[in-house]
């Protein structure tokens, strides 16, 4: 065809059109996702402080290396994963994470998976640094994570023969916060186990053909939620938590959890 050929402006000029309008959406929803991002991260700023003196009056002997709480199933919305990946992002060693991830993430797509045989595992996080026993995204770590105080021995949220008993301090107003917060944010309101939630986040930061591999025969976080809501009603139950409704703070209420059976929490 020559190259002044009416045809040939056209197609060009609908192409050029495509790759504009393409570029355009990119960057609406580069800009949906950055401010979904800043949003939450101004809402744990706002909350932070508020449980970390909740913490200190019940004398919480939560403290940075005890870790025995990162080898709980920990579960978290498309929001807080988008927190999450852009910290994992930003690290030089963020392919050997989200292999990590990977395996971790292939871990929890088990139907038969509960709470409990998850913890009986004894799996770290992928995200807990191994080195220091600390978690390597402690600023950025979901609600799960970041309300999770204990007021009983920290021996006692250890894995052992006998199931053990532990009291946590009820900080689920301030999930819930969260939670309303990220419903708000994201269409997805439901949440999924982190490494899934994190790794099929990371995309949606970075253009990386890694990805692909990185995803590969993973079920994206939506569809674990719908398999599991199937095949594990309560771990769903648990997965969908309470949404939204009036946030009234208790600063009082303590609960109880034993650490070794099925009924834990993640
Ligand atoms: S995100 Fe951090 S605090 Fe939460 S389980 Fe993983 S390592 Fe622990």
């Amino acid at each position: 065809m020559h190259k002044d050929h009416p045809a040939l402006h056209e197609a060009t000029r609908l192409f050029v059109e495509q790759q504009l309008m393409g570029l355009e959406q990119d960057l609406q929803r580069a800009k949906k996702i950055k401010a979904t991002i800043t949003s939450l991260k101004g809402l744990y700023a706002e909350l932070d402080p508020v449980a970390e003196k909740v913490a200190k009056e019940a004398s919480s002997p939560c403290e940075a290396g005890c870790n025995h709480c990162c080898y709980i199933l920990t579960l978290c919305s498309i929001p807080e994963g988008l927190v999450l990946a852009e910290a994992v992002l930003k690290r030089p060693d963020w392919k050997a994470v989200g292999r990590d991830l990977r395996q971790m993430a292939k871990v929890t797509c088990n139907p038969e998976l509960t709470h409990g045989l998850y913890f009986r595992k004894q799996l770290a996080c992928a995200l807990l640094d191994k080195k220091t026993g600390q978690c390597s995204a402690y600023a950025e770590r979901p609600s799960a994570c970041r309300f999770h105080y204990v007021i009983t021995e920290p021996e006692l949220c250890s894995i052992g023969p006998e199931p053990k008993s532990v009291k946590v301090i009820d900080f689920r107003d301030l999930e819930r916060r969260v939670w309303a917060h990220c419903a708000q944010l994201f269409p997805m309101t439901m949440t999924a186990p982190l490494p899934l939630v994190v790794l099929f986040c990371m995309p949606m930061l970075k253009k990386d053909k890694y990805f692909r591999q990185l995803l590969s025969g993973l079920p994206d976080p939506a569809r674990w939620f719908y398999v599991v809501r199937e095949q594990i009603p309560q771990l769903a139950k648990e997965a969908v938590g309470e949404r939204g409704g009036e946030i009234v703070l208790n600063r009082s209420n303590l609960t109880e959890e034993t650490a070794d059976e099925d009924e834990d929490a993640g």
